[in-house]
């Protein structure tokens, strides 16, 4: 059976983003498993909003940083 130091579960936004990441980190051993294709879960579904106004200090925190990662996937995909 075949050993992996990180086995993701879902290939959604979620489950890409942490692979992604922990590759940018220099971890290369990372498997991401997907029932169907990836993508295809909610993260399919979404309009791609990014909401700036919550209630709490966290979520705001969230979304702030979120914002920052937003404009680093633009410009990857630009690449
Ligand atoms: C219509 C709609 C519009 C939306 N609009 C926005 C928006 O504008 N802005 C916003 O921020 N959010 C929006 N959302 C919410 C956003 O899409 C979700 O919060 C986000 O995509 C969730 O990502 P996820 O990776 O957690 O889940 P998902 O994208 O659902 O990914 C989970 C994946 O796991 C897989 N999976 C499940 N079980 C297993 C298993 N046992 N083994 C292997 N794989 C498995 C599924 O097939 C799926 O691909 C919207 C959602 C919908 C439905």
């Amino acid at each position: 059976m075949e050993r992996f130091a990180t086995v993701i579960i879902g290939g959604g936004i979620v489950g890409c983003a942490v692979a992604y990441y922990l590759t940018e980190e220099g971890e290369s051993d990372v498997l991401v498993l997907e029932a169907e294709e990836l993508g295809s879960g909610s993260t399919g579904g979404s309009f791609g909003g990014v909401r700036q106004q919550f209630s709490t200090p966290l979520e705001i925190e969230f979304s702030r940083r979120g914002l920052d990662l937003r404009l680093v996937g633009r410009d990857l995909h630009a690449q």
